[in-house]
């Protein structure tokens, strides 16, 4: 399991006793990504066993309370626990004197480096170029400026066949060339074809977060083919006309996003039965629960 979603919190904007304000935390390829920082997720985190201070990269998709009413506290906690490497953060550049101005008054001189992204919400880009991973921003249609995130694997190299390596005695310095795809020419200048002594890598694979929106039809080519797909819906389609006023979704069209962007599989926050009429693949978000990509 090298590529996961634990659901922290999957509530709206009040928190009740089953469900906290938005959080996701995200592991891919031992990497720790935190996705919204709703009230409450440290404890959440904690209940998780999660080490806090290897959590390097958080990203917030608006400034709606409950996506970040959080944060202030996840960062000074880190500080006070002695935290050292550095902590970046992306989102809606406000954001970063806010946090400024709750440093300042409690005189507090962070012990390690925030690093500030501000993020356009309102074209999809590429926000972070990890070796291992990209999150790129996908714009979302809410009531103030929101984004949702796609944080895609990049393709491992090519794999060694065990058999070969066995028979063949190839020298170590040569391993490399091999994974990206060269022949390889033995002692005796018999040339092996790269296809007949490696392996394809694995299936890329990658996670859509689609928060808080309306139904909005350009995510789709945002999001296209990804393997697992969250979407918010907050409204039965009975209540459509409420969800287009508040700008949320309908479990109907959460599910139609996750069709017609061809995902594997989607977790829908909310009202499972109408969302499995569309998209059978779809489990209900609920907090604690965490899924495999
Ligand atoms: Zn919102």
């Amino acid at each position: 399991m090298d590529f996961t979603v634990t659901i922290l919190g999957s509530g709206a904007a009040i928190p009740t006793t089953e469900r906290n304000p938005s959080a996701q935390l995200v592991e891919v390829r031992n990497n720790l990504l935190l996705l919204d920082c709703g009230e409450g997720t440290q404890m959440q985190l904690r209940k998780s066993g999660v080490r806090i201070q290897k959590i390097n990269h958080i990203f917030i998709s608006h400034l709606h309370g409950d996506h970040y009413f959080g944060l202030i506290g996840l960062i000074n906690t880190m500080h006070l626990l002695g935290r050292s490497q550095e902590l970046h953060l992306y989102a809606i550049q406000p954001l970063e004197e806010l946090i400024k101005m709750q440093l300042e008054l409690s005189r507090t001189t962070l012990l390690y480096p925030l690093i500030f992204h501000p993020v356009d919400p309102e074209i999809s880009s590429v926000i972070l170029d990890h070796a291992q991973f990209t999150v790129t921003t996908i714009p979302l249609n809410h009531r103030v400026p929101t984004c949702g995130f796609l944080i895609r694997e990049k393709p491992e190299k090519r794999r060694i066949r065990k058999d070969f390596l066995k028979t063949a005695r190839v020298p170590v310095a040569f391993f490399d060339r091999i994974k990206d795809g060269e022949d390889y020419t033995d002692e005796n200048g018999h040339v092996h074809l790269n296809q007949l002594i490696t392996h394809d890598p694995p299936q890329v694979k990658s996670y859509a977060y689609c928060t808080d929106t309306a139904y909005y039809q350009p995510v789709v080519p945002v999001i296209k083919d990804c393997t697992l797909l969250y979407h918010e819906a907050t409204f039965m389609e009975d209540k459509a006309a409420d969800a287009r006023a508040k700008f949320h979704s309908t479990a109907k069209e959460a599910a139609s996003i996750a069709l017609q962007a061809g995902a594997k599989n989607s977790d829908v926050d909310g009202l499972l039965r109408e969302a499995k009429e569309v998209f059978p693949e779809t489990v209900l978000a609920e907090d604690g629960l965490k899924v495999e990509v």
